[in-house]
């Protein structure tokens, strides 16, 4: 099987002249080309001390040259740390202090602001093929040989629940994910994706880099998302991975329609969860159901929606609202929150995932790692889920994020779906705020269609329309109307935010 290294490696070897990163408006590069830097920044690391196990840290907007690093890490045998480029001052103090790296490459522009770290060699690395990390050397052509349980990267997670924490990955870990990953959606040397991702999450670099990387196939590489050029890219492509927004985004779009999809093999949604009416909207007018699928930065991806829609060869429906079943190799089940056994089939409890996509533990956190797996090696995910009839998990939402009110688990997912069907609401976020007499109690936040009016007799409205289906316990107490989500870079709702600031409407 080998590493994820390896397998550029043999690529770069055998087909050097394949094009790896294709920049619309810009040159292409080779899977050769991309060889010769990966081993002049391999040289420059070497020079500034790495040894195998040290941490070689990355602070830089996206390029081809940002992924050449990334392989050069991990050809030395040192572990590679991303880091998502909007964390500021005292957040890079955290994540240098936590993880003491021996390299940390930033932006030439950020340059001065890491000068005062001691013990740490700071390298550039800008946009335009410029940085110190760049300059001229010997090309290091020595492979570190890696053992499958060596660490090959430190990857935080996004912080949506807490402070985020530093989840090690083995080589093992990332490559035996990507293998699962290139036989379920049947990816090859043949495809060209669009990656329009950011690099320093799961998604961008150990999904969509990594399958690209490890099969030999060719990435349209855009800084960021961008509704015209990707839709000036699909004709020529045949997959996409985004968050859902990337969808909502080309939806609002009137050139997304069947014919500009007509080349394009496979759509994939993850990272957050995609709403079943954009799943059905997108299919509508494009003829393609996205494929949804759920995974984390600890675990890699866990489940999938099916890729063949024909049950014999295993296959089946991509259904809106769920997240399929579990990789080849990983083992997924449902536990009661209140005595961690199996509920039944249909019940909700936390997702709990086995396999060799399971990281080895949280850096620097042995407590916090054991308290995150049960004895028979299951990784506590943090997600409530339930599996329904057909085996397909649904993810219902996250433990932190499930309200008790009044002695009553309430499920913000359920409100959720039940708001976003009124024809005036565009979205929505429920929480739990403190109540006096419900200790907490129910709170939606709610974006409005372009067209709606937010006043007190569309509050009233809204009572009626979930008082219909809803219990009373889990009607919301309280709305507040919002021009938009407060959502991260991946496209995730942040709740703690909508918490923090609706703490008081009760108290
Ligand atoms: P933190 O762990 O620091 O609070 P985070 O959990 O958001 O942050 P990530 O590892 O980036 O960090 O995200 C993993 C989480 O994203 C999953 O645990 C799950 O809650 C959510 N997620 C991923 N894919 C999906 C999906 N398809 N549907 C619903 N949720 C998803
Ligand atoms: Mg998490």
């Amino acid at each position: 099987e080998g590493t994820i290294y390896q397998a550029f490696r043999n690529h770069a070897e055998q087909r050097p002249d394949k094009v790896l990163f294709d920049i619309p408006g810009g040159e292409s590069i080779t899977y050769g080309q991309t060889r010769q830097k990966v081993e002049a920044i391999a040289a420059n690391l070497v020079s500034d001390g790495v040894s195998p196990g040290d941490r070689v840290a990355m602070q830089v907007e996206k390029s081809p040259e940002a992924i050449a690093l990334y392989l050069a890490t991990l050809q030395i045998g040192g572990i590679f740390l991303p880091l998502n480029t909007a964390y500021t001052g005292a957040e890079m103090d955290y994540f240098i202090d936590d993880a003491a790296p021996k390299v940390l490459v930033c932006d030439p522009s950020a340059a001065a602001e890491h000068a005062h770290r001691s013990g740490l060699v700071v390298e550039t690395l800008g946009t335009q093929q410029d940085g110190t990390l760049l300059r001229e050397t010997q090309p290091h052509t020595a492979v570190y040989e890696a053992q499958p349980e060596d660490p090959a990267a430190i990857l935080y997670t996004s912080g949506t629940t807490g402070r985020s924490k530093g989840a090690v990955l083995t080589h093992y870990n990332l490559a035996s994910n990507c293998q699962a990953l290139l036989e379920t959606w049947h990816y090859t040397a043949e495809d060209t994706l669009i990656h329009a991702l950011p690099i320093f999450h799961i998604h961008g670099l150990f999904v969509a880099a990594n399958m690209t990387l490890a099969s030999g196939a060719s990435m349209y590489w855009l800084a960021k998302f961008d509704a015209e050029a990707i839709l000036d890219l699909l004709p020529s492509a045949t997959v996409l991975m985004g968050v859902p927004t990337f969808y909502t985004r080309l939806l609002k779009n009137p050139r997304l329609n069947r014919e500009i999809c007509s080349g394009m093999r496979l759509f994939v949604s993850g990272s957050a969860p995609l709403l079943a009416v954009g799943h059905e909207a997108f299919e509508e007018r494009t003829g393609h159901a996205i494929l949804e699928r759920y995974g984390m930065t600890e675990t890699g991806m866990n489940t999938t929606n099916p890729y063949l829609s024909d049950a014999d060869s295993g296959g089946g429906p991509r259904k809106p609202g769920t997240v399929g079943k579990p990789f080849p190799g990983v083992e997924v089940r449902v536990v009661s929150r209140q005595n961690g056994k199996e509920v039944e089939q249909g019940e909700v409890g936390i997702v709990e995932v086995r396999g060799p996509n399971v990281f080895s533990g949280y850096w620097n956190m042995p407590e916090k790692t054991a308290a995150e797996f049960r004895e028979d090696g299951f990784f506590i995910t943090g997600d409530l889920g339930r599996i329904d009839e057909d085996g397909y998990l649904c993810i219902v939402g996250r433990d932190k994020d499930l309200i008790i009110s009044g002695g009553y688990n309430v499920y913000p997912k359920e409100i959720e779906e039940i708001l976003d069907d009124h024809p005036a609401v565009q979205e929505s976020a429920v929480v739990g705020v403190p109540h006096p007499d419900f200790g907490e109690t129910v709170l939606a936040a709610v974006v409005l269609k372009e067209a709606a009016d937010p006043d007190e007799s569309l509050t009233e409205e809204l009572e009626e329309h979930v008082s219909q289906q809803l219990a009373r316990f889990k009607q919301p107490r309280a709305y507040r109307f919002i021009a938009a989500l407060p959502r991260n870079v991946m496209g995730k709702v942040q709740k703690a935010q909508l918490r923090q600031q609706y703490a008081e409407v009760f108290a």
